[in-house]
C-alpha cells in the first residue's frame, strides 16, 4: 500500500491532527499569552479547520502558530506530502520535481523546500567528541568561480571555488556537523574547530597545514597523509567524512545546481539532517519525517529573511 494512503497526505483535517499531535506533543498552549488550560477547539460549520480559541486572551489560533507553516497558504496535507518528499529523498529533491509533484508553483515550491530546510536545523551545540571519542574534520568545495584568473593556476587549495564547506562528524554518535566558511585560513577554521570539539576528543584531519595549530588543543590530534598516498592507519582516518561530501556533492551537483551562498547553509543544513537520521541509523522514511514534523516550531521563514 503506498504511504500516501494515510489520511494525513490527502485530508485536511486529518493533516491538521497529525501535526498537532506532533507539535503540541506535551500539551497545546496559546501562542499570544501562553495559557495551557483553557483552550478550546472552535467546532462551527463556517470555522476554519484547526482553529483553536484561547478563552484567557480571548484570541484564536492555529498549530501554524509560530512554525514553517505560519503564513502559508498551502494546504497542511500537501505540506505533508511535500515533507516526506524531502525527508525519503536521499540526494534532496529540486523545487521543479516538488512543483511538478505537488501542483503548487514553481515559487511557492521553491519556498516550501526553504521552510523545510529551516526545520532540519539543528539546535544542538553539544560538542563532538566527549569522552575522548574520534572527530572527523573536513571541509570541501561547491560550485567553481571562473571570474578567479588564471584559471587553474595553482594558488592554494579551495583558490577557484565558489563556496567552501567545513564539516565535522563524530564517529562515536555517527552525527554531522556542517557550516559555510569564507576562506580556508587557521585563524577562520580553528575557532569554529575548538567551540564544536570537546577538548578531550581525538581529532582526525588530513595533512592540511591549517589544522595544525588547532590540533594541539585536543587529546589527540591524528593526521592522515594524502599526499604520501596514504589512506589511513589504524583509526586513524577520515573515510567517514569523505563518504559524507561524496553523498552531498552528488545532491548539490545532481539536484541543487545552482544554489546561492545566502541559502547554502540550508542545504547543509538539509543534508546534515538527512545522514543524522540515516537508514544505517535504523531511522525509516517514516520516522525521518517525524522527526522533521517535530522540530517545526521556532523556525518561521519569510520572505523577508530568505531574500526572494
Ligand atoms: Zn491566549
Amino acid at each position: 500500500m503506498s504511504v500516501f494512503n494515510e489520511p494525513q497526505f490527502h485530508n485536511e483535517e486529518a493533516a491538521y491532527e497529525f501535526v498537532e499531535a506532533r507539535v503540541w506533543a506535551k500539551g497545546r498552549s496559546c501562542p499570544h499569552c501562553g495559557e495551557t488550560e483553557r483552550t478550546g477547539k472552535l467546532n462551527g460549520k463556517s470555522t476554519r479547520i484547526g482553529v483553536y480559541k484561547c478563552y484567557s486572551c480571548r484570541k484564536p489560533f492555529t498549530v501554524k502558530i509560530g512554525t514553517i507553516f505560519e503564513g502559508s497558504h498551502v494546504k497542511m496535507h500537501i505540506w505533508m506530502q511535500a515533507i516526506y518528499l524531502i525527508a525519503a529523498s536521499k540526494k534532496g529533491i529540486s523545487a521543479n520535481q516538488l512543483h511538478r509533484t505537488l501542483g503548487v508553483t514553481l515559487k511557492t515550491a521553491w519556498f516550501m523546500g526553504h521552510r523545510i530546510r529551516e526545520a532540519m536545523r539543528s539546535d544542538d551545540l553539544t560538542p563532538f567528541g566527549g569522552n575522548g571519542g574520534a572527530v572527523e574534520v573536513d571541509e570541501t568545495f561547491i560550485g567553481h568561480d571562473r571570474s578567479i584568473k588564471p584559471y587553474g593556476e595553482k594558488k592554494g587549495r579551495g583558490y577557484h571555488h565558489k563556496y567552501k564547506v567545513l564539516s565535522l562528524i563524530d564517529r562515536t554518535t555517527g552525527k554531522a556537523r556542517s557550516m559555510v566558511v569564507d576562506d580556508l585560513k587557521a585563524s577562520t577554521l580553528g575557532p569554529i574547530v575548538v567551540e564544536n570539539l570537546d577538548r578531550e576528543a581525538r581529532l582526525m584531519t588530513d595533512e592540511a597545514s591549517y589544522y595544525t595549530q588547532v590540533g594541539k588543543h585536543f587529546a589527540e590530534h591524528g593526521i592522515v597523509h594524502h599526499n604520501r598516498g596514504e589512506y589511513g592507519r589504524g583509526d586513524i582516518y577520515t573515510n567517514t567524512i569523505e563518504g559524507f561530501f561524496s553523498i552531498f556533492k552528488r545532491g548539490m551537483k545532481g539536484v541543487y545546481q545552482h544554489c546561492a551562498k545566502r541559502h547554502l547553509h540550508r542545504y547543509l543544513a538539509e543534508f546534515d539532517f538527512r545522514y543524522n537520521n540515516r537508514a544505517a541509523l535504523e531511522i525509516s522514511d517514516r520516522e525521518r519525517a517525524e522527526n522533521l514534523l517535530r522540530s517545526v516550531t521556532g523556525k518561521r521563514l519569510t520572505y523577508e529573511t530568505v531574500g526572494v
